[in-house]
């Protein structure tokens, strides 16, 4: 099978070969190490928009991530589930090429009939087809450099980005900051009270590194019925757990995917395009839904005899007592030796290290917009106000100049560009559109120089010599 991913990495660049037009790079140089595009984040969306950036013949990017190689992104850090939730035959990252395709990749490795066979693409298979792709692609990635701070040069505007890495702070000058910082890149993993008050190692959330060998024996008690809920309550389980009771606020189990009906060139091409009410109704809607976990990932809990599910339980108190932790609901108190948290994200660019400094001056859509009484949603207010190329806002014109220069390409963009970054079914959409605003921000910014290259330009095409002979007198 070697052969056949050989053979398959020829087939791309025979296909990129095909592709290359138009094939001069065209944005003017800003000085030594000044990059164009600085991407935050290595993951699918960072890889992909630096892809489609050299396909616009934007190469001066580079990717940063704060991960060492192999620790970046969800797949194989703290991502729990067996398989993506996504079907299989999802395009995103290959932007239309089609020797880059995950099925290309895996019907390369492993043949026709395994690809067949596949119900879904395992996750760490998921991270082996990025590695891949970044590989294939030779995508400049910098690992271990963990972006702390986004200043602005006085002058020329360029943005000063403060990095820590293993050798101490750096400095890297960029034109513009795409952040591809997945689905906390606006805020963080919720920790809701009452739970911050309790020890810590008593309550884990699902988005951390959970040593699940240490709940071996242990009752525990999971927090809310999404799939990561349902994948860690899995593992712990299968890791020997003595129990695990899901504690679950709604009344009814949800069943409804939403991003199943997402998944359209109408809603993934044309959200962006809607007036603000209609993509406030249409993405209010998805949030509320939420995700209900995979048929895979019930399956591996419901047979289980330690398994408990208690419903229309939302959490009222969390405290210890004694050795335990006690969790008050309606439905009565629950104890156990630990607690682990479904409790998804929030949106709050304050949270975030290097967008607290500007958190106070980036638009949100709850200064833009004003919902009809009866349709509020915190998280939908929360969400940043972007403009049509992902670049945040200002609150107060002039406030902060640097943010039209930083695009926001994680979850929270939802709500103004529809599904794009923190996503594998928004990608096919998402990333080109991010890709033609970079592009068309970079465009502007240059156009007198463009225009002055335009009429200075003097490459004679015609470079025959006209013999005088074929010079007719004027008078004739
Ligand atoms: C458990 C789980 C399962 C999911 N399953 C699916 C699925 O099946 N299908 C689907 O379509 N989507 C799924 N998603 C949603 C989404 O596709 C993933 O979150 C995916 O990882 C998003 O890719 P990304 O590149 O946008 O962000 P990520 O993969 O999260 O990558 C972001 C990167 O940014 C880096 N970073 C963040 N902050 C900094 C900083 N300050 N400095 C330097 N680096 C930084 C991180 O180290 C990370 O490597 C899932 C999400 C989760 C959490």
């Amino acid at each position: 099978m070697a052969t056949a991913l050989a053979e398959l990495e020829n087939e791309v660049r025979r296909q990129l070969a095909l592709l290359d037009y138009p094939a001069h790079p065209w944005v003017p140089p800003r000085g030594e190490g000044v990059l164009d595009v600085a991407i935050l984040g290595a993951g699918q969306t960072g890889l992909a928009t630096a892809f489609g950036l050299r396909r616009q013949k934007v190469d001066n990017v580079a990717i940063f991530d704060r991960a060492p190689p192999g620790g970046t992104g969800v797949w194989t850090t703290f991502a729990r589930m067996r398989t993506l939730r996504t079907p299989k035959h999802v395009t995103g990252p290959d932007l239309g090429v089609p020797a880059l395709t995950p099925r290309a990749f895996f019907t390369a490795r492993d043949g026709a009939e395994a690809w067949e066979r596949l119900h879904k693409i395992g996750r760490e298979d998921w991270q082996r087809y990025l590695d891949w792709y970044a590989g294939v692609l030779g995508l400049p990635v910098r690992h271990a450099h963990e972006l702390l701070g986004i200043g602005q040069e006085a002058a020329g505007g360029l943005l000063e980005l403060r990095f820590a890495t293993p050798s101490g702070e750096t400095m890297v000058r960029a034109r513009k900051l795409v952040l591809a910082t997945g689905m906390d890149g606006s805020g963080a993993w919720l920790l809701p009270p009452p739970f911050d008050t309790l020890p810590e190692g008593r309550v884990l959330h699902t988005a951390q590194a959970i040593d699940f060998a240490t709940l071996a024996g242990k009752r525990l008690i999971v927090v809310g019925a999404g799939a990561s809920a349902f994948d860690n309550l899995a593992v712990a389980l299968e890791a020997g757990a003595a129990g695990a009771t899901m504690l679950v606020r709604r009344r009814r189990m949800p069943r409804v995917n939403p991003f199943r009906w997402m998944e359209q060139a109408g809603y993934l091409g044309q959200h962006h395009a809607l007036p603000d009410l209609l993509k406030w109704r249409f993405t209010r809607h998805i949030f509320e839904l939420n995700q209900p976990p995979p048929q895979e990932s019930w399956d591996r809990v419901a047979d289980d005899p330690r398994f408990r599910l208690v419903m229309g339980a939302p959490i009222e108190d969390a405290r210890m007592v004694g050795e335990e932790v006690e969790i008050a609901t309606p439905r009565g108190a629950f104890r156990a030796d630990a607690v682990i948290l479904g409790t998804g994200f929030t949106f709050d660019l304050g949270l975030r290290p290097e967008l607290a400094p500007f958190a106070p001056q980036i638009r949100l859509w709850r200064d833009a917009f004003t919902p009809p009484a009866g349709e509020e949603s915190a998280l939908c207010g929360a969400s940043p106000y972007l403009s049509d190329d992902f670049a945040f806002q200002e609150k107060a014109p002039g406030a902060a100049p640097a943010l039209r220069h930083i695009h926001c390409m994680t979850y929270a963009a939802t709500l103004s560009m529809g599904l794009s970054g923190a996503s594998i079914s928004g990608m096919k959409h998402g990333v080109p559109r991010l890709v033609d605003g970079l592009c068309r921000a970079l465009w502007r910014e240059d156009a007198e120089a463009h225009l002055a290259a335009l009429r200075a330009y003097d490459v004679a095409e015609l470079t025959s010599t006209i013999p005088q002979e074929l010079l007719a007198d004027a008078a004739e």
